[in-house]
């Protein structure tokens, strides 16, 4: 297993977000998904969204590569830019363009990404063709290549192998491979690991470092885990009901987050070397809402421990609170 350093990120940003909203049709009415949000993701970084299931992360992942089915789903405003290109103005054929070249993604489930009647060396090599002009052999010695980069034993034999023949771990290797095939700026990955087991988890996040760090590869981790959080990313964004309530550098955000939705998310989860504070675990009562339930004033306020009389009516803005973190949450305002 390696142990990678992670390169620091640096000042400019590969992707750029702002003001991002997207809507859904349901029963006739709009229902608003993803409520204008901004963020940059910087090169040589690994940028985590964070959130339970239906705040908004995979809605928003998948805008970028313009995957979201339209209908039912709009982008209603804002801009994705790459280096100084709008992905959302570009042509169906520009944008096919920029999949796996630009940006690839991986998801959480390798066995339903991959095609079974497919052999994975055919799988790797597609990419490969829709992207370069390699002639068969170059094709398979690539693909040779990528499946020893990402550390699949007898990577020869596994070219002619299907993936039923795979493991979970293996799969994800194999995912991972054909993202990486066209050397990418940006690296999309959706809950990957969800689907393995823990040892298997950390052995995929441990090569992704490793391939950060060889090939200065930016990634957005789309995920709910915050262990992997912690061990892999070098900033945080916690949504909530579609919008960014929380943001900034991972090691402050975990030793002191802003919004008590970020605090009730560390709390619900064990962290090695810390107890909690009442002695167990405490969870978040009740539910994210769904976008057509979204409640006046804070949409945390009615699982929020500290919600005031304000928060039912008013909205906070996400501001800066502290240099490079910003947070939204009256409780924040009025802090000294
Ligand atoms: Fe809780 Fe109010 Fe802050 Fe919302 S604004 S997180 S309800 S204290």
């Amino acid at each position: 297993m390696h142990t990678a350093t992670r390169p620091p990120p640096r000042a400019e940003a590969e992707l750029k977000i702002e003001n991002l909203r997207i809507g859904f049709k349901k029963n006739g009415r709009e229902f608003h998904a993803v409520r204008g949000i901004d963020f940059e993701l910087k090169r040589c970084e690994t940028l985590a969204l964070v959130g339970e299931s239906g705040c908004g992360k995979t809605v928003t992942a998948l805008s970028i590569l313009r995957l979201l089915a339209e209908p039912p789903a709009k982008v209603l405003s804002g801009s994705i830019r790459l280096g100084g290109v709008d992905l959302l103005g570009l042509s169906e054929e520009g944008i096919r363009k920029v999949r796996g070249r630009e940006i690839a993604m991986i998801f959480q489930d390798p066995m339903t990404s991959l095609n079974p009647v497919l052999s994975i060396g055919e799988q790797i090599m597609e990419t490969l063709r829709r992207h370069t002009s390699l002639g068969r052999k170059n094709l398979e010695q690539r693909a040779v290549d990528l499946l020893r980069r990402v550390e699949i034993p007898s990577p020869v034999e596994k070219l002619r192998q299907y993936p039923h023949q795979l493991s979970g771990g293996m799969r994800q290797r194999v995912m991972i491979a054909i993202a990486l095939s066209c050397e990418p700026r940006i690296l999309i990955a959706d809950e990957p690991t969800t689907a393995l087991d823990v040892l298997v988890q950390a052995q995929i996040m441990d090569l992704l470092k490793q391939l950060k760090a060889d090939t200065g590869l930016s990634i957005l981790l789309i995920t709910h885990d915050l262990g992997i959080v912690s061990e892999i990313a070098d900033r945080a964004l916690v949504m909530y009901a579609g919008e960014i309530v929380e943001s900034g550098p991972v090691a402050q955000l975990f030793q002191s987050p802003l919004h008590p939705y970020t605090r009730g998310l560390l709390t619900s989860v064990p962290q090695i070397g810390r107890r909690p504070a009442a002695g167990r675990l405490q969870e978040i009562t009740g539910q994210v809402p769904r976008p057509e339930e979204r409640p006046a004033g804070c949409a945390f306020h009615p699982r929020c421990p500290s919600a005031m009389d304000r928060c039912l009516t008013d909205a906070p803005v996400l501001e800066e609170k502290r240099p490079g973190r910003r947070a939204s949450c009256w409780l924040e305002q009025d802090a000294p």
